[in-house]
């Protein structure tokens, strides 16, 4: 970086980036970027890396508190090439078998396998009505993918050109204009296979009932693509992740907090200027530059900015009113976040034979699930719970033979920014369904419990109003309406992550940092 005489204005370096937070599409971002031959800074507000894909380690039990299923590896194959790296040589990917199993409100219960063989079996045990149904809709989403892969998720929807391969017309033929579930109902008789399918577009945060049926792309890639789990623990890749970007020459700085954007305003358009932060603890780095102006913070130069934070805290809060964009203003103000997630950690001392890696235990009535979440806003009475089991593959996960249930309901966004006193009263409630569905004695068997409310997904990683995937894809142009990876506004601002296009979820958050890689090449 360098001072021009006239104004003291620092210039930072045409390749200098700055990357607002440390979850998974900013570190994928800086690695990438880094081996473009940028001279990458990535700022954390937190003491460690991962951003939603965390982890706890308490009393012996290892908890994945973020995502526990991975799909698309292919794209993280493509990740650790563009690095120049080899995926194999950095992680281990294994199959979970089955991938889930589901739990009926009635008792009964179905086990999803990769293996379409073991899966059809199943059917015929289940719903042999649907059994056809059920391979020619696994053919239908393959087609469904095959047509809208490329026009929606691997395209950057940057500019008009982008665009100009769909037509109105072609989204009849991708079920645009009906919802997932009119879809499903179409295709199967049975409840079991109808509400098994419809859950997949809770993947998105969003609800099947609302959401266009080409959503049923997401069931492809885990039925027809496969579903893993990462040796060691899905956190793994966070610690990879950062090993890399190590490897690569990315400066890391936790405990790092940005407040602001720094836009400069004196030529023709807008450009990055820099980006002012505060140290929560004290560090030194040859390359930042002590240039404080307000006490306490630090500026850092750069060119570029790949903003991590979410969509609207970056467009709302880190960008001062005079440089801030109208249109994306309006955009992260009023699109609708996804859903939340209300979680309980339990470490118990003894497992469950019919709790496998992944299992569902399904609500008895699914519309009014989602109508508790989306329109009343509350949650759910009878809610869907979610299991991951990581002991049943990794029994390390939990001491002396017990086992870790990081259990995940659906939950409203937050009405209002605090924490919610009833919390201990669902976390309850939790357990004692699950009691009734027959985990017998589960309270009986607690050794450690933690629970983490929307208001935590707001807090600690600073998610538009505690939403986990970004914003809900309930509605025909949500797809259009996700604030894009570059700023058209502002010269040199980008963005990655689940809360910008193509939305939420390790696959395609990785393929936004590619997006931002692509479109910085262009500019
Ligand atoms: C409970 C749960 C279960 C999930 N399950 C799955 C799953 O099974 N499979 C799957 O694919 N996906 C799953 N997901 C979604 C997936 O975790 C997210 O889409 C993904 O991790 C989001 O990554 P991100 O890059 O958007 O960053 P985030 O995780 O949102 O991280 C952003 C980071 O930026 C930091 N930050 C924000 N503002 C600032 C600032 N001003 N200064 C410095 N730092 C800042 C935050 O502290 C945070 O670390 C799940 C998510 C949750 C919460």
């Amino acid at each position: 970086m360098h001072l021009t005489p006239k104004n003291n204005r620092i210039l930072p370096e045409e390749n200098t980036v700055g990357i607002i937070g440390g979850g998974i599409g900013g570190l994928m971002s800086a690695c990438l970027l880094a081996a473009d031959g940028y001279n990458v800074n990535l700022f954390e507000k937190n003491e460690h890396l991962g951003g939603k894909m965390d982890e706890q380690n308490v009393q012996g039990y290892r908890f994945d508190t973020g995502p526990s299923l991975l799909t698309m590896p292919f794209l993280l194959e493509a990740f650790f090439t563009a690095c120049g790296e080899s995926l194999k040589d950095w992680l281990i990917l294994k199959e979970v078998q089955p991938i889930c199993r589901y739990n009926y409100a009635d008792g009964e219960y179905f086990d999803c396998f990769e293996n379409p063989i073991l899966t059809a079996q199943e059917i015929d045990r289940i719903a042999p009505e649907d059994r056809q149904a059920y391979v020619d809709f696994l053919e239908y989403i393959k087609v469904l993918y095959d047509k809208t892969a490329d026009a929606f998720l691997f395209n950057t929807l940057n500019s008009f050109s982008d665009l100009k391969g769909l037509n109105l017309t072609s989204f009849f033929s991708i079920d645009a204009f009906k919802s997932v579930s009119d879809v499903i109902d179409e295709h199967f008789d049975s409840t079991y296979l109808r509400q098994f399918f419809k859950r997949f577009t809770t993947y998105n945060g969003s609800s099947p009932y609302s959401a266009p049926g080409t959503l049923n792309v997401i069931p492809h890639v885990e039925l027809n693509m496969g579903g893993y789990y990462i040796q060691g623990g899905m956190y793994t890749l966070v610690k990879q992740l950062e090993l890399l970007a190590n490897k690569l020459g990315v400066q890391i700085h936790t405990n790092t907090d940005v407040r602001r954007i720094l836009v400069d305003t004196s030529g023709a358009r807008k450009k990055i200027e820099a980006i002012e932060y505060f140290s929560i603890q004290n560090f030194t780095s040859q390359n930042l530059s002590s240039d404080s102006e307000q006490l306490g913070s630090t500026k850092f130069y750069c060119s570029k900015v790949v903003s991590n934070s979410d969509a609207y805290e970056t467009y709302q809060h880190l960008l001062s009113g005079r440089v801030r964009p109208k249109m994306q203003l309006l955009q992260t103000r009023y699109s609708e976040p996804s859903c939340s997630g209300f979680v309980l950690l339990l470490g118990l001392d003894r497992h469950y034979d019919q709790l496998k890696h992944h299992n569902i235990f399904f609500s008895k009535d699914y519309k009014q699930e989602f109508h508790d979440i989306f329109q009343k806003k509350q949650l759910p009475n009878d809610p869907t719970i979610y299991i991951s089991n990581s002991s049943y593959s990794d029994p390390d996960d939990a001491p002396n033979g017990g086992s870790n249930l990081f259990i995940l309901v659906n939950a409203p966004y937050l009405n209002t920014l605090s924490e919610d006193p009833t919390s201990a009263i669902y976390a309850k409630k939790i357990i004692s369904d699950l009691e009734n569905r027959g985990l017998t004695g589960l309270s009986q068997h607690i050794q450690y419990k933690e629970i983490r409310s929307p208001f935590h997904f707001y807090d600690k990683y600073r998610s538009n109003k505690g939403s986990i995937y970004g914003t809900s894809s309930n509605g025909l142009f949500s797809a259009f309406l996700r604030p894009r990876n570059q700023s058209k506004a502002i010269d040199g601002l980008f963005l990655t992550g689940g809360s910008v296009h193509p939305g939420g979820g390790i696959p395609l958050v990785l393929q936004s940092a590619f997006n931002v890689q692509k479109l910085m090449k262009q500019s």
